[in-house]
């Protein structure tokens, strides 16, 4: 594995020079920026009513909730065969890579992030580029699992996104000149930061990465203007948290879950982002997996790793908590998306959240308070867990957890389902508020999983295990999934044979569209799963899908780049896909006149 990880790190050598970046003056800024009017751009509340405003694309996730959901219908199942590319623009550049950006489209510019650490303005209509900035990133940073970047924030005159030596760079949206440049924390001991930032009052919301080395995930919020930290909450038990400058509380109970001070080298990396419901007025994080991997040097749930969490924007509090694997041995990162949706369930209207976990389970819990609803399988075997009891709970096997090694070097092997990859991993599902699905991009595949020995070292990988993952299926990695919330069913299945690694949309115009590492994006009948289009992008696809309304046509965008953890990680799945070429470029399609 350390192999692995020098391997990984070998395409990033020649990036060496320093960080110039410029501070904006501290300004006296004690409250977050007041909800109103910025004269120049979008402002909170219309980031808040984004899922609604057709004309344009402000958030990760079109939307704080994250649905990825489009009320436009222009294009729609009946049509979507004549789809037709309107342009390509590439992000050019030597390094490609995985490109797992979503893109923002803004007052006629469409914003997306590149593999390391770059983002791009291109004009919405022509496709011609406006500007770029490229991070100067450090030799020596440590991205686990590809260069990747999935989005930008937008607001007001400014555009937001992080890079891979953890830090939070607000660029001018019109110039792409450096508004402010902070660290979010030291990527010398293993932090790096990937995902879209989120905006909450005046706050750019961020997690962090870097749970393969011993960090603390934590999650934080920033002044929007000035990049000032207002708070920070570590998710991992018995860590401090503060909010503007002072001591804000422990989080959780020192040594409650944790022995001695494993709690500080705890992993729980919050790599993913969150999302952010207006009616609880709660942000909704997930937690990755505790470190080391080894779960035996461990003992205890290790609150709150592998978990979603909800936190009081205004102040970093944790409002409640859900484990989804308790105690994980297998690097089953919590961190999936946790989206806000509402549904009738017994009778009863109720505000719930869903989240396909990579440990293979799909929750729902009720998103007040987390108190558990359901969890159903998604995936096609679970070796870890049989279900979840009506307390939530997982009804643990015994046999699937990988061996403790004590002093040999190598314990006993087992094999474990889901691969460490995940039932599904970073890549967004998305729920139709009219078919009342949720759209989950996942994988069948296994691994054979053994401990190690293991201690913390700065900076160093901190796994004590090692693995293989392996296909368990002849005809398909990749599922597409659509799942019914009430009922914990599956409606409908699209299998592909390469792994699935890019985001969903989904329309009402009855459709979902999502793309493959063969290269193609994809149309499906949101109801029936019926494939209807596809167009082959040259590379394969890992971004996020977009749609829009411009001059009174709908538009949809994807990037297209093939690459993150599947080529780095992937074993013997990684060898079947080694052929696939590498790219960089967005691709716009539209319906053609007339
Ligand atoms: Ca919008
Ligand atoms: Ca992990």
């Amino acid at each position: 594995m350390k192999e692995r990880f020098r391997r990984s790190m070998a395409g990033l050598a020649a990036i060496t020079l320093a960080l110039g970046g410029v501070s904006a003056p501290l300004m006296a800024q004690n409250a977050p920026a007041p909800a109103g009017p910025t004269p120049n751009g979008p402002t909170d509340a219309q980031l808040m009513d984004d899922a609604n405003s057709t004309g344009d694309v402000l958030t990760y996730g079109m939307g704080p909730r994250a649905q990825r959901f489009s009320p436009l219908t222009q294009i729609n199942a009946e049509n979507v065969g004549k789809l037709v590319p309107a342009f390509a623009a590439s992000l050019g550049g030597e390094k490609q890579r995985g490109q797992e950006s979503q893109p923002l489209v803004y007052d006629g510019t469409i914003y997306v992030t590149g593999s390391y650490s770059r983002l791009f303005a291109f004009d919405a209509r022509t496709g011609e580029q406006k500007w770029k900035y490229e991070a100067r990133l450090p030799d020596g940073i440590m991205p686990c699992c590809d260069v990747v970047n999935r989005g930008a924030a937008i607001y007001g005159d400014k555009i937001i996104f992080a890079t891979l030596d953890a830090r939070l760079v607000a660029l001018n949206r019109h110039t792409g000149k450096v508004v402010w440049n902070k660290q979010i924390a030291d990527y010398q001991a293993g932090y790096s930061a990937t995902a879209a930032p989120l905006i909450v009052h005046g706050m750019v919301i961020t997690g962090n990465s870097g749970g393969e080395f011993g960090i603390v995930g934590a999650v934080e919020a920033r002044d929007v203007n000035t990049g000032e930290l207002i708070w920070h909450r570590p998710v991992v038990e018995g860590n401090m948290g503060t909010l503007r400058g002072k001591d804000n509380g422990i989080t959780g109970k020192l040594n409650a879950t944790w022995e001695g001070d494993q709690w500080k080298t705890g992993g729980g990396a919050t790599w993913l982002g969150g999302t952010y419901d207006p009616d609880t007025n709660l942000l909704y994080f997930g937690t990755g997996n505790p470190a080391p991997w080894n779960s035996h040097l461990r003992k205890g749930d290790n609150l709150y790793t592998a978990s979603t969490l909800a936190i009081d924007p205004d102040t970093g509090v944790i409002k409640w908590h859900f484990q989804t694997t308790p105690h994980d041995g297998w690097d089953f990162d919590g961190v999936n998306e946790f989206i806000p949706f509402d549904a009738t369930i017994n009778g009863k209207p109720m505000k719930l959240g869903a989240k396909a976990d990579r440990n293979g389970y799909f929750f729902v819990l009720d998103r007040t308070n987390g108190k558990f609803i359901s969890a159903s399988r998604f995936v096609m075997k679970t070796t870890w867990a049989e279900g979840f009891t009506k307390d939530g709970k997982p009804i643990v096997i015994p046999a699937g957890r990988p061996g403790d090694p004590a002093a040999a070097a190598k314990g006993p092997s087992v094999f474990s389902s889901p691969s460490f990859l995940g039932g599904k991993n970073w890549m967004p599902m998305a729920y139709n508020q009219g078919t009342g699905l949720f759209y989950v991009p996942s994988n069948d595949w296994g691994m054979d999983i053994w401990n190690e020995p293991i201690s913390y070292k700065k900076g160093a990988a901190f796994l004590g295990a090692g693995f293989t993952i392996k296909p368990i299926a002849e005809d398909h990695i990749g599922a597409l999934r659509a799942m019914d919330p009430k009922t914990g069913k599956i409606v409908w299945e699209y299998k592909n044979k390469a792994p699935l690694w890019g985001g969903v949309l989904t329309t009402a115009g009855n459709l979902v569209f999502t793309g493959t590492p063969e290269g193609y994006l994809k149309a499906f009948d949101a109801k029936t799963g019926q494939e209807l289009w596809k167009f082959q992008t040259g590379s394969g696809v890992v971004g996020s899908p977009v749609t829009w309304e411009q001059d009174g046509e709908q538009y949809v965008a994807v990037m297209s780049g093939w690459g993150g953890a599947v080529p780095l990680w992937g074993g013997e799945v990684a060898k079947s896909f080694k052929d696939i070429n590498q790219g960089g470029s967005l691709w716009v399609f539209k319906m053609p006149k007339g």
